[in-house]
């Protein structure tokens, strides 16, 4: 049974009064300071309290940190000892919720990150020949930190190096060959011991990183566009010239795929909006990335059209400007258009 809206409304401020919590982003969870059921701090019980819709349930409840779920509006209440807070429409509901309604909740969620140091000889660099040719600018070199090792240590001698910071500290790198993707190719065709395209730090997991991620200013920050690699995010920055505009800011996760700790983490930052800006192969995946989205913030996807590129990098300005302003699609539409 759907509650209505205003109901809907009336116990959702009630929830945020009583366990002193927050909305996220989204506005589809009320996050409480300190889960219950295992006193961990940092709003990590969460009571979604957006519409049912896949598989999510009013009133449904899951701490990232224990586990520890409930499937109704009910069961939450009742765990927690508020009975007196069940509504009465619900009170004699027979609630007979599928088991698959637990699906979002069963990923166990660790944010926790290690700060590492970059390799060996690492400097920043504010001109170098590789990124120039990816189109680096003046501002890039300062706004994405990044440089080489200068061949101090020979695993990285042919790499450049990206910082990916989380909080300010340091959790990460990118490392990328500088040699074209093609000629990689071309040489590993016809050599034993082949060129790695990418050597990236090992110490924390790249499910759990967020590329840009500090340039996101809670209170400030309601959209995010959020691209498959490091140089995507780049691309698009430049090209849109986002440097200064903290309300939207590109992002990458990784690969056309987000994790449940990405999406914690955008929450945590208050963000209500996701664009999602894949590379445009292989939109069956970015259609299902776009539907975990859509439980937590409202999704729009760029839909890259054939013959402009296949992702940022490639496009120009205008080709850009123009997905930005009449190309974005909500999920039904990009569905239709497949
Ligand atoms: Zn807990």
């Amino acid at each position: 049974m759907e509650l209505s809206y205003d109901l809907r409304k009336e116990i959702t401020e009630e929830l945020l009064q009583d366990f002193h919590g927050k909305l996220d982003g989204g506005r589809k969870n009320v996050l409480v300071p300190t889960c219950p059921f295992c006193s961990h701090d940092g709003y990590k019980f969460a009571i979604y309290v957006g519409p049912n819709r896949n598989g999510k349930v009013f009133g449904m409840s899951n701490c990232y940190h224990c586990q520890t779920s409930y499937r109704t509006l009910k069961m939450t209440l009742t765990a927690l000892d508020r009975k007196d807070l069940i509504p009465k429409e619900i009170e004699e509901l027979d609630e007979d919720i599928e088991q698959d309604s637990l699906r979002l909740f069963e990923e166990e969620l660790d944010d926790e990150l290690v700060e590492i140091e970059m390799p060996k000889g690492y400097k920043r660099c504010y001109k170098n020949r590789y990124l120039k040719s990816r189109g680096f600018n003046a501002d890039d070199y300062e706004y994405f930190p990044c440089g080489t090792n200068r061949g101090v240590d020979f695993k990285y001698a042919d790499y450049v190096l990206l910082e990916i910071r989380d909080e300010g500290r340091l959790v990460g790198f990118v490392g990328r060959s500088t040699m074209s993707k093609d000629d990689i190719e071309e040489y590993n065709d016809t050599h034993r011991y082949k060129i790695l395209r990418y050597k990236n730090s090992t110490e924390n997991e790249f499910s759990k990183l967020i590329y840009n991620y500090d340039s996101i200013v809670a209170g400030k920050t309601t959209s995010v566009i959020i691209c498959e690699g490091a140089f995507d995010v780049i691309a698009l920055n430049r090209k849109l010239e986002l440097y200064e505009n903290k309300s939207i800011v590109p992002i990458c996760t990784f690969g056309k795929k987000i994790s449940q700790t990405q999406m914690y983490k955008l929450q945590c930052k208050g963000v209500e909006q996701v664009v999602l800006g894949f590379d445009n192969d292989a939109k069956e995946t970015t259609s299902q990335v776009a539907n975990e989205l859509e439980k937590y913030f409202d999704v729009l996807i760029a839909d890259i059209p054939d013959g402009v590129g296949k992702d940022w990098d490639e496009m120009d300005f205008d080709d850009i400007y123009d997905i930005f302003a009449n190309n974005l699609k909500t999920i039904t539409e990009f569905n239709l258009s497949k």
